[in-house]
């Protein structure tokens, strides 16, 4: 697949995302290493516009989609770079249970919600705070989503630090607390491609997952509930293996997201930040590592990716052009007692850190 104008060179005004919205004043940050490494950055929906990471040949590109114009965030979107909340991935029909009480969430995928609902935390304006920290230079992003926001009960103080790191890493810090019994599952929702920003495929990528295990899902993309071996499947990413090598599998689980839409269950050692996954683009030599602290990665591999996006520079995003590691729980975990809870309560402290960390081979 060939584009006409690679992202990587695109220019990003900051000028474009100077807006009011909501009454809030929306910019773009730009937090920038000291071995050159840039991300930009804006506090409509905390959203990573572009990510310039060197090649082997030292050359900085941009390594994910995205748009150059906040208007064009404001369109029909599938979520590039954005925070996502208050419920990364799909509740199906949209409804859960706290302490006996049923909420009923906007269905905005199907009959089922997905991302947080109508206007997730990747539609709202978050306030800033530009730091300088002893790692690297950081933005704190602060929202509180209101009792009853998106029907979700409670208040939700969040706060979401990005740092891009002197050891070439970007640092995503997730804290939040509420007044009442609540579900919080954060997540970042990067499309990633480390060969050229989008203007090709991602299939020669090749990706570990440290997972032994992975959730199936149903024609909606939910959880049945069985936890899976991968072994002998192509979910198996123990070995790194190129992200198009199996995708013609006749695997019935490679039906419902047209390839690769998943939660795999991590393998891990404790609770701390650990090393979960990490791609490796053999043109460009880029390699991301992945560490996370959750229990949960959703490897979604772009397939509803399907031109209709001009990207930054013009870029056309087709099938497979990008692909998401989204740190998080489980899909559907509020109605599956048996995963790992995502309610919070008053008194108790949401946190949750993911590292995406840079180098080349
Ligand atoms: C989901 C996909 C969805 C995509 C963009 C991913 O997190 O797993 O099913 O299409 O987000 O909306």
């Amino acid at each position: 697949m060939t584009n006409s104008v690679p992202s990587s060179q695109a220019q990003i005004k900051p000028a474009a995302f100077r807006r009011t919205i909501d009454g809030y004043q929306v910019d773009l940050y730009v937090l920038k290493n000291s071995n050159g490494l840039a991300a930009n950055i804006t506090n409509y929906g905390g959203i990573v516009v572009s990510l310039q990471v060197p090649d082997k040949n030292g050359e900085l590109g941009d390594v994910v989609l995205g748009y150059d114009n906040l208007n064009d965030y404001l369109g029909s979107n599938p979520y590039f770079g954005a925070l996502i909340g208050r419920y990364g991935n799909r509740i199906a029909k949209g409804r859960f249970t706290i302490d006996g009480v049923e909420y009923q969430l906007a269905q905005n995928d199907g009959v089922n919600t997905l991302h947080g609902g109508r206007k997730g935390f990747d539609k709202v304006v978050w306030q800033t705070e530009e730091l300088d920290t002893p790692d690297g230079p950081a933005l704190k992003l602060t929202y509180t989503s209101k009792d009853g926001e998106e029907n979700y009960p409670g208040t939700l103080h969040c706060a979401v630090t990005y740092t891009l790191t002197n050891k070439n890493e970007l640092k995503i810090e997730y804290v939040a607390e509420t007044d009442k019994p609540t579900l919080v599952n954060l997540t970042h929702h990067s499309y990633f491609n480390l060969k050229d920003g989008g203007a090709g495929d991602i299939l020669g990528h090749e990706l570990m997952i440290k997972a032994g295990k992975f959730t199936p899902v149903d024609a909606g993309l939910i959880p049945t509930g069985e936890l899976r071996p991968v072994a002998g499947t192509p979910f198996d990413f123990n070995t790194p293996t190129a992200i198009g090598a199996r995708l013609a599998s006749k695997d019935e689980q490679m039906q419902p997201g047209k390839g690769y839409d998943h939660n795999w269950v991590l393998d891990r050692q404790g609770k701390g930040l650990e090393l979960v996954a990490a791609v490796y683009e053999p043109n460009s030599g880029r390699f991301m590592e992945v560490l996370t602290t959750e229990p949960g990665l959703q490897f979604y591999c772009g397939s509803f990716l399907d031109g209709t996006n001009r990207g930054k520079g013009g870029a056309i995003y087709q099938q497979r052009t990008g692909l998401c590691l989204e740190t998080q729980h489980f899909p559907d975990s509020p109605n599956h007692p048996d995963f790992p809870t995502t309610k919070l309560r008053p008194g108790e402290q949401y946190t949750q850190t993911t590292v995406y960390r840079f180098s080349t081979r």
